[in-house]
């Protein structure tokens, strides 16, 4: 083990000391969505080494398909014939690459049936890294930062990881109801409905995930992560953008109004995006609102987040 591995572990031990002030068997307030800034506790004054560049996620392919989302389908409301012709669009490319993505179904409130796409790209190990992004948007808004972004980054590292060799399995979830959703409770149905589906042996090999939403616009890079639950993949994407310095905040919130679907079965997650969010949910989310080197920031990072061994 060489020393800046070393150092990387002794960083985000002390790291996980500073975040653990929030005792784990305190009760989890209910939805309040407040969020506790936390400083980048140590991360400013510590000199960590850069690891440069050290994949080619250009962002060409990303920003393809972010058009091809936010502008030829444009506004993606579930249900609709254009969130149809998103998760087509997805599931084509997809197969394009060689991948054999699933239609992992799920009954909407109203009964009827719409699919999450899903697909795995094998790694070494049969663990998995999940990625998850969602495809549809609120009414009239093109979603483009809000989370055409995701979808298209995601497609661009799958290009990129297919017939390579990485550590562990990487699962690929484009989920179709995560806007709020009539009949619904709350924000992320869809992602909710994807993991009850699941038996033990299938939650178990989660071994991490990473949001991808709303990564092409804002100013300052987020990566959040639950208050009260293991925030071990925070820590680590954190380090990984400090040594790039991309400046993260890394932030704990009581709850997030999303994206609570990993958490709620105990598996470590982070939610990496731009913030603050401009145009969110307006139908001025168009492809003006995509910044390409925001983008490849954030593609570039989660690469070599996936392309690494787990730091324990
Ligand atoms: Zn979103």
């Amino acid at each position: 083990m060489n020393s800046f591995r070393l150092l990387m572990i002794a960083i985000v031990t002390a790291l996980a000391l500073t975040f653990s002030g929030c005792p784990r068997e305190s009760a989890r307030p209910d939805v309040s969505i407040g969020i506790r800034e936390q400083p980048t506790a140590g991360l400013g004054v510590v000199d960590i080494p850069s690891d440069g560049p050290s994949s080619a996620f250009t962002g060409d392919r990303a920003m393809e398909h972010t058009r091809a989302l936010a502008e030829e389908i444009g506004p993606r409301l579930m249900p609709s014939d254009a969130l149809d012709a998103a998760t087509k669009y997805v599931s084509e490319q997809l197969i394009d690459l060689g991948l054999a993505p699933e239609q992992a179904l799920y009954d909407l409130p109203d009964g009827t049936a719409a699919a999450n796409i899903i697909a795995v790209i094998p790694g070494i190990s049969e663990q998995e890294r999940v990625l998850a992004c969602h495809l549809d948007t609120v009414a009239e808004c093109p979603g483009a930062n809000d989370d055409a972004s995701g979808a298209g980054a995601m497609l661009e590292l799958a290009e990129m990881l297919v017939g390579t060799e990485f550590p562990l399995s990487v699962r690929l979830c484009f989920f179709t109801a995560e806007e709020a959703l009539e009949g619904a409770d709350e924000h992320g149905y869809s992602s909710a409905q994807y993991m009850k589906s699941l038996n033990p042996d299938q939650i178990g090999r989660m071994a991490a995930v990473c949001w991808l939403d709303k990564i092409a616009a804002g100013s300052s890079l987020k990566v959040l992560y639950i208050a009260d639950a293991r925030s071990s993949v925070a820590l680590e994407l954190g380090q990984l953008a400090h040594s790039r310095d991309l400046k993260p905040t890394v932030t704990g919130a009581d709850r997030w109004s999303e994206e609570m679907a990993f958490e709620d079965y105990d598996i470590p997650t982070a939610w990496v995006e731009w913030g603050p969010a401009s145009e969110l949910h307006s139908p001025g989310d168009d492809m003006r609102n995509v910044a390409r080197e925001k983008l490849v920031a954030i593609g570039d990072l989660i690469h070599t987040w996936l392309t690494e061994e787990p730091s324990e």
